[in-house]
């Protein structure tokens, strides 16, 4: 019954979307290959996008082209970063689908389906202070999935109903799809033109490959090869606590979780006390620390070193390579690494810190 329920639900989607007779010609059916668990249907091209639904193994899906993303290494069918975009817009990764022939890349059927729907709008996150929230869903209650500082230009696709909200702008029930399939509300966004509904843009599928982080992203590898973090981001106890802390032992390499640009060299401590002694649960701070800039918007922080940090502030540094070691420097009572990941970034701040943990998960590198 699952299977048949799915496999129509599969069709329909391939189906109802008016997609432009070039695009419906290129289109082919595929078969899941998924036994293991079922497969992931996404909003973009990495794993890290919404997840939407699921496929279960054996179903068929009508693909329309391919777009480049995120390498996946563990598929039962290839090992590649082209993820297939469905008829309705959404995406699975190639390494799962097995086809018959090759799909052609997304940039055609894009550019005719571009030609066809209305162009998307530019759109300017006026939210004051905070940052703008982008979720899965159009309310406040969906999953946070990104955050936009003030200021930030947006592309808005389109509109769809949802939870009204009193922003800054305007008061309004309206939330705008961005092309990375996720929703901002539209109270916090000024914007020239209204974006069009939805339903009518609901064709024209993501713009392009969603949101940098998908291309040359790289390799993750955990910061502390062997050391496992607990959940700590943001509970209920430590709600201020924007990252996970792994514990350790004094002088374990710290390694940078992947390839990027050392933005920060800091001594980030209360005054009067040192970075170069263990700090304590009463000192402010998280000690001597590093921050990264990895490709895609991602940066991350590693605190509470033993001493300042091995590398410089502007030095480019490969996934895995030593960037420091661990201590008990700031705000800490025992020998730890503090890891934050920012989405986003630059800048960094508590409103595009996310858990480290689902997200070094999604990337292939679990610490928890
Ligand atoms: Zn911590």
């Amino acid at each position: 019954m699952r299977r048949t329920a799915l496999f129509l639900a599969v069709l329909i989607g391939g189906l109802l979307p008016a997609m432009d007779a070039q695009a419906a010609q290129a289109t082919q059916t595929a078969i899941v290959v998924s036994p293991k668990r079922p497969l992931n249907v996404r909003a973009g091209s990495a794993v890290w996008t919404p997840q939407l639904r699921t496929l279960a193994h054996g179903s068929s899906v009508t693909i329309v082209c391919q777009v480049r993303g995120q390498r996946i290494d563990q598929g039962t069918v290839r090992v590649t970063d082209q993820w297939d975009r469905l008829g309705d817009g959404t995406y699975v990764s190639d390494a799962w689908i097995q086809r018959s022939q090759e799909v052609p890349p997304c940039e055609t059927a894009t550019a005719a389906a571009a030609a066809a729907a209305p162009a998307s709008i530019a759109g300017t996150v006026a939210s004051g202070g905070t940052a703008l929230k982008a979720r899965t869903a159009p309310a406040h209650g969906a999953t946070l999935v990104g955050a936009f500082p003030n200021g930030s230009t947006l592309t808005l696709a389109c509109q769809v109903r949802g939870e009204t909200i009193a922003g800054s702008v305007r008061t309004t029930p309206m939330w705008n799809r961005l092309p990375s399939g996720t929703y901002v509300s539209d109270a916090y966004v000024r914007r020239g033109a209204t974006p069009p509904p939805c339903a009518a843009a609901a064709p024209a599928p993501p713009a392009a490959p969603p949101a940098a982080p998908a291309a040359g992203a790289g390799r993750w590898v955990s910061p502390l090869p062997g050391f496992t973090a607990r959940p700590g981001f943001r509970t209920p106890n430590n709600p201020k606590h924007i990252g996970v802390d792994i514990m350790s032992f004094t002088g374990t390499p710290i390694r940078a979780a992947s390839a990027g640009t050392v933005v920060e060299v800091v001594c980030n401590i209360e005054a009067g006390h040192s970075c170069d002694k263990p700090g304590s649960a009463s000192v402010g701070g998280c000690g001597w620390y590093v921050k990264l800039q990895h490709a895609g918007g991602v940066a991350t922080l590693y605190c509470h070193m033993v001493r300042r940090a091995i590398v410089q502030p502007g030095q480019k540094v490969a996934a895995g390579q030593v960037i420091g070691y661990v201590g008990s420097s700031g705000n800490s009572s025992a020998p730890h690494l503090h890891f934050e990941v920012h989405l986003n970034a630059p800048p960094t701040g508590p409103y595009n810190a996310v858990d480290p943990l689902p997200f070094m998960r999604a990337h292939g590198a679990p610490i928890g």
